[in-house]
């Protein structure tokens, strides 16, 4: 047995010595035997342990031997596919137990890990599935697998709903399970799926009432078993996740994992077993770092840290094949690692293949690396144009700031907001708040996600104050159906289409999905969070709104060109009086357009606005009532108006000028 010395000490140095860029960490197989590989520089011994199953006692232990950059390697004559396994490493002369940090199966509640043939769990097709073609534009729909079919009314078997197997249910004669049809029809190129590698805060032996957004990673490179049929056997959640990925590119859709690689469930991690003190930050006085608001923070900007980061990435993308990654408190990762990422995605996929945006920011300060620059918004220019962030810039300026429920934004009748309206509509590059996006690929235009108010929650409770007097409320206050709250959600959307950069939207948002004024429903009742699928038939107008900006939107290379030079397209920028703004986009595409120029104009004021004509011969293509529409524009007098609370867009019908 090699002594090793118990203390990391400089991490500069530590990492000199041990860092290990092999791929072969965890379980792998050659020629009929399985090989089990750790990094563990500072362990006295290690000793692999094997199970036949999840709960039982084991039937086997080996030590495993030291072999290069502090690694631990055991190789066994024999090829163990299904068979569950652990570690108990000595560091300090103490033992503890351990899964293994690069596991790609596991237990149920994934304390123990699975050696996996991971060929058997790929379903029928799978090594033909491709991603659908990206389009004229991204735009992303933000979802939570639970939400997506637990409600009865979403079409799904019971022993589906809330699951993976949901995405894959097939409808009968010709008709889709509600929920997937909706998905399919409103016109979205991307899901992003909130958390659903393995994590903790969810009992997968409990039942079906649990609730929680997941957020807290525990196996990093492992489905989450809640979400399975089956979470005792870890080849199913395998397969059924993979199911789920292969369904949703049948229909047409692209899939974006969030990823929160910025702390995990508890510090006394299977990383911070394997390897002590190695994995969070520390500050100056020695207690952790807590720059995530959930207890620890994860230390990228370390060798190892960021290997297991990008290898983790890498693996998603291609074993399950991931189209995109969302990342949580990027502003806690590193330029340098979210550039890396890019760069080995473009390397493994062709450039821009896989999508990379994340929340530039984090919760609190955070002791980094030196030499190494965090991922925050400020530092946008930084990063790889490959690599966009949500514009909170946008969202706050049109609703008003997520964390002040009567505080309000432009379309709910906030003053003043005019100037900043129309620096959204270039994605911010004008350089008006304190960063500058390298172009509008960059950014990520959203007026709601999972965290804070829906978008309704917002507007109703910024709107109708008189409703929340007496805290003492009933659920159908939610639900109701109130002209102006409607008319502020069309106007919302509608300039939030019409901005340059990405599009992204919460599942729901269409329909004025509520959650009941539950501002943090990470871990609240499936039924607070669930989307409730009545709703989006009773809303139809509001949905039908939606599909038509989705659809238009596709159409307006002005609007959808990521260029460098994007932001040149937008010109004419006005106030015509309070809350009233109208912008000009160039429209043209080689020759190809349909409309060479286009007209804007949002009112979020209480009376009409009347412009001037603009010159030439224009069709609406969407205004209060409807949008992708053809309707000829009435000129009074040489002027147009845009109605109260609405948006309109002209499009100029090429060479007509
Ligand atoms: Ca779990």
């Amino acid at each position: 047995m090699k002594k090793r010395n118990g203390q990391i000490g400089s991490i500069r140095e530590f990492d000199k010595k041990y860092s290990y860029d092999g791929k072969d960490l965890g379980v792998s197989f050659a020629g009929g035997h399985t090989i089990f590989k750790v990094w563990s520089p500072l362990a006295e011994r290690i000793e692999l342990r094997l199970y036949q199953d999840g709960q039982g006692e084991q039937y086997e232990s080996h030590e495993m031997a030291a072999d290069r950059n502090g690694t631990w390697k055991l190789e066994l004559p024999e090829v163990l596919y299904g068979k569950y396994y652990d570690y108990r490493v000595w560091n300090n002369g103490e033992a503890v137990l351990t899964a293994d940090p690069y596991a790609v199966g596991c237990s149920c509640n994934g304390s123990r890990s699975m050696v996996v043939d991971l060929r058997a769990t790929d379903p029928e097709g799978f090594d033909r599935d491709r991603a659908p073609a990206l389009g004229a534009e991204s735009i992303i729909y933000e979802l939570h697998i639970k939400d997506f079919s637990y409600d009865k009314e979403s079409g799904i078997p019971d022993e589906f709903r809330g699951r993976y197997k949901a995405f894959t249910v097939k409808g009968e004669d010709g008709r889709e399970p509600v929920c997937i049809e909706h998905l399919k029809a409103l016109g979205i190129t991307h899901v992003h799926l909130l958390p659903f590698y393995d994590y903790g805060s969810v009992d997968e032996a409990g039942d079906d009432s649990q609730f929680n957004w997941g957020y807290d990673p525990l196996n990093y490179n492992v489905p989450e078993g809640s979400y399975a049929t089956d979470p005792e056997d870890g080849y199913v959640r395998i397969r059924e996740c993979k199911e789920m990925i292969q369904a949703l590119h049948e229909n047409g859709l692209r899939v974006i994992m969030d990823v929160v690689y910025n702390h995990t469930y508890s510090e006394d991690s299977w990383l911070n077993r394997m390897v002590p003190d190695y994995y969070y930050r520390r500050e100056a006085d020695g207690t952790l770092a807590n720059g995530s608001a959930c207890g620890n923070d994860v230390a990228a900007g370390r060798a190892m840290v960021d290997n297991y980061i990008a290898d983790s990435v890498l693996y998603w993308a291609k074993e399950y094949h991931v189209d995109g990654f969302r990342f949580d408190l990027m502003g806690l990762l590193t330029v340098e690692l979210m550039n890396r990422i890019r760069r080995e995605l473009d390397e493994a996929f062709g450039p821009n293949e896989k999508m990379i945006y994340g929340e530039p920011w984090r919760a609190d300060e955070s002791p980094m690396e030196k030499g190494t620059r965090a991922a925050l918004k400020e530092n946008t220019h930084y990063l790889s144009e490959g690599i966009s962030v949500f514009s909170d810039n946008t969202r706050d300026v049109l609703k008003g700031h997520v964390f002040y429920e009567e505080e309000k934004g432009f379309v709910n009748g906030e003053p003043g907001l005019e100037e900043k309206v129309l620096n959204a509509v270039t994605g911010w590059q004008d350089g008006a708040e304190d960063f500058q996006p390298v172009s509008c690929a960059q950014i990520i235009n959203y007026v709601s996600a999972h965290d804070n108010f829906t978008l309704w929650d917002k507007l109703l409770l910024s709107m109708h104050k008189e409703l929340f007097v007496n805290r003492a409320i009933e659920e159908t206050v939610f639900y109701n159906n109130y002209e102006d709250v409607l008319e502020a959600n069309k106007l919302a959307a509608f300039i939030c289409f019409t901005c340059q950069g990405y599009l992204f939207l919460q599942a729901g948002e269409e329909f004025g999905r509520t959650k009941l004024g539950d501002d943090n429903s990470f871990m609240s009742s499936p039924e607070i969070n669930m989307l409730r699928w009545k709703q989006a038939e009773e809303r139809k107008d509001l949905v039908d709104y939606y599909k038509g900006l989705i659809a238009l939107r596709k159409k307006l290379p002005g609007l959808c060109d990521k260029s460098a030079s994007a932001a040149d397209r937008v010109t004419g920028k006005q106030i015509h009086g309070p809350g009233a703004v109208s912008f000009l986009v160039d429209n043209r595409d080689k020759g190809n357009e349909e409309w060479d120029r286009l007209f804007i104009l949002y009112n979020a004021g209480d009376a009409s606005c009347r412009v001037p004509a603009p010159e030439g011969e224009w069709v609406i293509l969407a205004d209060k009532k409807e949008t992708n529409c053809r309707r000829a524009v009435k000129n009074m007098d040489g002027m147009i108006e845009a109605e109260p609370h609405s948006g309109l867009m002209l499009g100029r019908k090429a060479g007509t000028r």
